[in-house]
């Protein structure tokens, strides 16, 4: 597509675009009457309109119900969590037995960790990516030192090459394979959330099973953003949050995946709750855990029926813009903005910023700025922007193909012409 940095060429590819009347089933925030330009959709997902009548749904069933709700609601409480399981399947692709809804992303990774990393011998470490997300820092260090391990001796962290900004899959296959015999568990983050960067899942995937090690991915960033293949990938577990790119809502349920050669290994260890056993005995309270197959095994606790509703037609959305849909607009907008950018950079030869977000990309570009960054950011949101500030001086914006238009991309351009006038 030929670009053209003028409000006709994004109005006509707004007119042109399939998706944009999604744009109208999400409520955005207002400026002066106006929606705002919202590219923090990587960070929580706009609210679908439709999340407030899914909600009243399941409190009016409570109210008119109570307990019998479990049997007697429109959606039985007792199996809510099961229309999830070939929605998000199709979201991170994988087969619905590999995939389930429950609790929240760090949580679900200490329990994924639990059964996946097993240190044993001389093979104790843990290999990720450096300045990952905090709390999945923390999680991985706090496993470690649970099996009594220094995490200064036992996380392998990844940095870029000096002078870099993302870690080349050259570099990271060669840390996998020189550190083979003593690597436990692979656990990077699918996509990047500083950079925006998309890992090479499927190679890091090959090269850990290669070496023995157990892989899986931290996808908060890549769930509903860009093409996940975990169960083809051959991915041994995964987990994302839900508020992100899928617009479920702060803190909504999380989801998990258990690729389907884990799926009859009852016998892993895992921290056992009584929604882990298979859905006819859950009721029958008896002594002595016996795990449901697949991913379902891991669950602990009963659903969290007021999240899973908005979710539900979080998801639904997401499913009737369809997958390939959303990934082409998302490759058209995102390229868009990165135009965009370069234009208006092209014309401020004293302020400058660059892109750090490399070809291998979802929605977000990060912006790395030099110089008066956080006065650019300060006025982007005094006029109606809503991006983020991570410090020490970068921007994210993550302009989403749900919701965002090219007109919104235009927008964002031209405040930023202006800012640096
Ligand atoms: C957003 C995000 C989290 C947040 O974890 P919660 O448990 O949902 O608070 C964790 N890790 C990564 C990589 C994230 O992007």
């Amino acid at each position: 597509m030929v670009f053209e940095n003028s409000l006709a060429f994004a109005e006509k590819q707004d007119s042109l675009d399939p998706l944009a009347k999604f744009r109208n089933e999400f409520y955005f925030p207002q400026h002066k009457g106006q929606d705002k330009l919202y590219f923090t959709g990587n960070s929580l997902g706009l609210q679908p309109k439709e999340a407030k009548s899914a909600l009243n749904q399941e409190l009016d069933d409570w109210a008119k119900y109570g307990v019998d709700g479990h049997f007697e609601a429109q959606n039985p409480w007792f199996s809510y969590h099961e229309r999830f399981k070939d929605k998000l399947g199709q979201v991170v692709g994988a087969n619905a037995e590999e995939v389930t809804i429950m609790g929240g992303l760090t949580a679900n990774l200490h329990f994924l960790m639990v059964s996946f990393f097993r240190p044993q011998g001389k093979r104790c470490k843990i290999l990720c990516e450096g300045k990952a997300f905090p709390s999945d820092q923390y999680a991985l260090e706090s496993q470690l030192k649970f099996h009594g391990l220094d995490p200064k001796r036992n996380l392998i962290e990844l940095f870029p090459r000096d002078g870099e900004h993302h870690l080349r899959e050259e570099d990271i296959l060669e840390a996998i394979a020189q550190n083979g015999d003593e690597i436990a568990l692979i656990m990077i983050g699918g996509v990047n959330y500083y950079t925006g960067q998309v890992m090479p899942m499927e190679s890091i995937t090959k090269a850990g099973h290669k070496v023995g090690a157990i892989v899986g991915f931290d996808c908060a960033h890549a769930a509903g953003n860009i093409g996940l293949k975990l169960h083809d990938w051959g991915v041994d577990f995964g987990a994302w949050c839900s508020y992100k790119y899928l617009n479920s809502g702060p803190g909504s349920t999380a989801g998990i995946f258990v690729h389907e050669r884990h799926a009859k290994k009852t016998d892993l260890p895992r921290f056992a709750g009584w929604w882990g056993t298979p859905p006819e005995d859950r009721f029958l309270m008896k002594p002595g855990f016996e795990a449901d197959y697949g991913a379902d095994g891991w669950q602990l606790s009963n659903a969290p029926v007021l999240a899973m509703a908005v979710q539900d037609v979080a998801l639904d959305l997401y499913l009737k813009a369809g997958r390939p849909n959303l990934l082409e607009k998302q490759k058209n907008l995102t390229a868009y903005l990165a135009f965009t950018l370069e234009e208006v950079s092209k014309k401020h030869t004293k302020v400058n910023f660059e892109i750090i977000t490399p070809k291998e990309r979802g929605s977000q570009l990060s912006i790395l700025t030099h110089g008066s960054g956080k006065e650019l950011f300060n006025y982007l949101t005094e006029h109606g922007v809503v991006a983020d500030w991570r410090e020490p001086n970068v921007i994210r914006l993550a302009p989403v193909p749900m919701y965002n238009s090219f007109a919104d991309v235009y927008g964002l351009g031209e405040l930023i012409d202006k800012a640096l006038n």
